[in-house]
């Protein structure tokens, strides 16, 4: 018997399985792809860390996710600072002065908020309802424009004014000289990789990868062993989609290894118009190497071009997508998964949350903690 049969090696199951391990429990972690750590899997490629699904910058202000967390990895000074390519043009993100300056020519923070003040009156916008209504509130309509409009709808394959004002939210938006792109105390990558994190998370644990516990023989003997069972997969799946399928948006990486030091000159640069068909360019090897030496000295690297497509069945769930319907469903999916005594669903995907790395710890220890772990 175990106590727990954790399904999925992501960050949430690697937690999980960290807490009940400390405790004393036995753990059995199912992974049905063929290596460990979920979304934030990285692999070497000729010495640099490629994110194969997709780039991860830890940020947080959970002192004690982020005390945790370093235990099992060492993290670097990483500072994420996109820059937007609008056709050619340049500007720097988050918002803030730099973009104010380059947009306008404003120089001083009353000169930028007074600039988004009339361009939110001309709109019209007192309450935001959407997307759209929402960034034009915060920074005004010619970067909801050049900056906002076309990424987002390339990202989400909707309109803005069809989508829920919070994604938007998600970015500062700031009077100061700062391109900092998250508010957080703390940042970092790990100097090893994000596989090395997992890797010691799960020490010590039963891990069996190219294992899908969905496959109905493997849950039928999985169940029949577990004393638990905490489940990370996504929920529709779990219950055969009998309710209906929940929407996601994937993304196709295109990753090339090209014979030169500096593709970019940055990690990661948007390209914010409609008509180019990827949303951003990553370059791997400045996630992990400082721009000053290593990362020059190495002839070499690895750049992956994003093109989000809406999900089909067989295809990575990677965002869930929260709009009104969808939630509508989640809550019946997670009414369902409130009547499976044994089975605790966590993460991403089963919780359907568009959590970061920092909540899905910080649910993975919560729930530890319930657990009495
Ligand atoms: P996952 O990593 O998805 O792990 C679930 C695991 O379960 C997977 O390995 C899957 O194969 C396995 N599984 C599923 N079904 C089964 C089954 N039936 N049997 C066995 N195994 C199964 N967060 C940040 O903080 N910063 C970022 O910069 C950032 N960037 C992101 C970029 C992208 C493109 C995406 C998609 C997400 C990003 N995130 C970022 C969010 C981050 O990836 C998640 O918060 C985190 O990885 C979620 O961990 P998880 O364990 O819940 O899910
Ligand atoms: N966004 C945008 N332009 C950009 C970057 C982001 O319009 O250059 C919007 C977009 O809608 C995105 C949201 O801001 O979904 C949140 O951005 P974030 O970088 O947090 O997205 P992530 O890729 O982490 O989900």
């Amino acid at each position: 018997m175990y106590d727990y049969v954790i399904v999925g090696s992501g960050l949430y199951g690697a937690v999980f399985a960290q807490r009940a391990m400390a405790a004393g429990k036995k753990v059995l972690v199912l992974e049905k792809r063929d290596h460990i750590g979920g979304n934030i899997y990285t692999e070497d490629t000729e010495g640099i860390q490629v994110h194969r699904y997709g780039a991860h910058i830890f940020h947080t202000n959970n002192k004690e996710v982020w005390n945790y967390i370093t235990k099992f990895a060492e993290f670097n000074r990483y500072t994420n600072s996109p820059v937007a390519n609008y056709k050619g043009e340049l500007f720097s993100l988050p918002f803030n002065m730099y973009t104010f300056h380059a947009m306008w020519g404003v120089v001083t923070p009353q000169q930028a908020a007074e600039k988004i003040e009339q361009q939110r009156k001309a709109a019209g916008i007192t309450e935001p309802k959407n997307l759209e209504e929402q960034a034009i509130s915060l920074v005004g309509t010619d970067i909801y424009e050049k900056l906002i409009k076309g990424y987002t709808q390339k990202q989400w394959g909707r309109k803005c004014t069809d989508l829920p004002a919070f994604i938007i939210k998600r970015l500062p938006v700031r009077l100061t000289f700062d391109n900092n792109y998250f508010n957080a105390l703390y940042q970092g990558i790990p100097t090893e990789g994000y596989t090395k994190l997992i890797e010691n998370l799960l020490s010590g644990a039963e891990i069996r990868c190219n294992t899908d516990y969905l496959d109905p023989a493997v849950k039928a003997e999985m169940d029949g062993m577990a004393k638990k069972v905490v489940y990370t997969g996504p929920i529709d799946a779990y219950f055969g989609h009998s309710l209906g399928t929940l929407e996601y948006r994937t993304v196709r990486f295109e990753t090339e290894l090209l014979a030169e030091a500096n593709y970019q000159g940055n990690a990661v640069v948007n390209y914010t118009d409609a008509e180019t068909p990827y949303t951003r360019i990553i370059e791997h090897k400045w996630f992990t190497f400082g721009k000053d030496t290593a990362g020059n000295d190495l002839p070499k690297t690895v750049i992956s071009r994003e093109y989000p497509a809406e999900w089909k069945p067989g295809d990575e769930p990677y965002y869930p997508v929260n709009d009104e319907k969808n939630t509508a469903l989640y809550e019946q999916y997670k009414a369902l998964g409130e009547k499976e005594g044994k089975v605790i669903f966590g993460g991403r995907l089963g919780q359907y949350r568009y959590y970061d790395m920092d909540a899905v710890i910080a649910e993975a220890l919560k729930q530890a903690q319930t657990e009495g772990l």
